[in-house]
């Protein structure tokens, strides 16, 4: 039973720095939980403070109910796996795993157990007695989470544990991640800067910029309620399109960019009516755009002729680039259309699932 609680914790460096921002987050015991954000927002200072790697400049870690600033690493029932493995090149796999409960003067008997316990979880028994120059990167992977496993600690911290592995394997380890946390059901904080990683793996996720967190959600809140133009942004691939363009009135509302004007639903009405005249960004995801053909039954299609810059077909569906004139935006149909680039063709935007932010703050109306 361990959960983690950050209180008002920042840190700063060399007096400047402000890496993190008073940042509050309650993780729960057995959740996994992502931390993600563009590099440099300051995930891994997080992440190092809780594991006690990093002094705290200001605020309060709980873990397991009780304040640990003054804990020493070796003292918080931990383990860290990082983003380099961090083996030791002269020792065998075994040794590697042993090491830290070797450290702390366990029994051989038991050393020998939890080795074996984990290589089974993890299937890399036939890898014993190799050195970690004879395995490849997801091996080597797997090692480093085998030496965080035996130690059994109430919570497991990863630093962007997937970085250095090629794509496809990537993919591969995350499932593997994830099926590691339901079967052990501990506690695990996340660090990656890759938001399909978060979405994939995390129970919540806590979006980071600029050292501040600007949401914490589920993956599919996070999709469908983003706080501000950031979280909309940053979550999703491809990216949610933004246009900005004013709000007007005029028999029921519309969003005009210059180029294309579109109906508002009267779902956003409230919202938008103090937003008249203004100027807002106008947010939607690209698989919430459709061919004409697909929407001929609808009364009043919100549609946008636009030029059709590049096509990318990907077999399952096709990844359109436009230009409305005034702004590029992405589209994802999955019908044939006509696709001939460097002509204009009419798309529909589902408006229903459409999105407004304040110009100025940038939160979401
Ligand atoms: P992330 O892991 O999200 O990429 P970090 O937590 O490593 O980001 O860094 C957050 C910010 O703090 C960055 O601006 C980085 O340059 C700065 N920073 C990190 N470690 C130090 C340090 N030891 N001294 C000074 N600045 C640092
Ligand atoms: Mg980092």
């Amino acid at each position: 039973m361990a959960g983690v609680k950050l209180e008002h914790v920042s840190k700063i460096f060399d007096k400047e720095v402000v890496a993190v921002n008073d940042v509050n987050i309650n993780i729960e015991d057995k959740e996994f939980m992502v931390l993600v954000g563009p590099s440099g927002c300051g995930k891994s200072t997080t992440l190092r403070m809780i594991a006690g790697l990093e002094d705290i400049s200001d605020g309060k870690i709980y873990i397991d109910e009780k304040i640990v600033n003054q804990v020493p690493p070796k003292d918080r029932d931990i383990a860290m796996v990082f983003q380099n493995y961090a083996l030791y090149p002269h020792m065998s796999v075994f040794q590697n795993m042993a090491f830290g409960l070797k450290l702390r003067k366990y029994p051989k008997k038991e050393i020998e157990k939890r080795v074996q316990e984990a290589a089974e979880i993890l299937e890399i028994q036939p890898l014993l007695n190799r050195k970690p120059k004879a395995l490849s990167g997801g091996q080597r992977q797997r090692v480093a989470v085998g030496r965080a496993i035996v130690r059994k600690p109430k919570v497991f911290l990863f630093d962007e544990p997937l970085s250095n592995l090629d794509a496809k394997l990537r993919v591969q380890m995350r499932t593997e991640i994830s099926k590691l946390h339901n079967r052990l059901e501990t506690t695990m904080i996340y660090v990656t800067h890759d938001q399909m990683e978060a979405m994939t793996m995390g129970n919540r996720i806590v979006v980071m910029k600029d050292g501040f967190v600007h949401q914490v959600d589920s993956p599919l809140n996070l999709y469908h309620g983003p706080v501000n133009k950031f979280v909309a942004g940053f979550i999703g691939s491809p990216s949610m399109n933004f246009m900005s363009g004013v709000i007007q009135k005029d028999n029921g509302l519309f969003f005009d960019e210059g180029n294309i004007r579109l109906q508002i639903p009267e779902q956003y009405h409230q919202k938008l009516s103090q937003y008249v005249d203004q100027k807002v960004y106008f947010g939607i995801r690209p698989e919430n755009i459709s061919g004409s053909k697909f929407v001929q039954h609808l009364q009043n299609p919100a549609k946008a002729k636009s030029m059709l810059e590049v096509v990318e077909p990907m077999g399952n569906e096709f990844f359109l680039y436009l230009n409305t004139g005034s702004h590029q935006f992405v589209a994802r149909i999955n019908e044939e259309e006509d696709l001939t680039v460097g002509k204009p063709i009419d798309l529909v935007f589902n408006m229903e699932k459409a999105h407004f932010f304040d110009a100025t703050t940038e939160d979401r109306i």
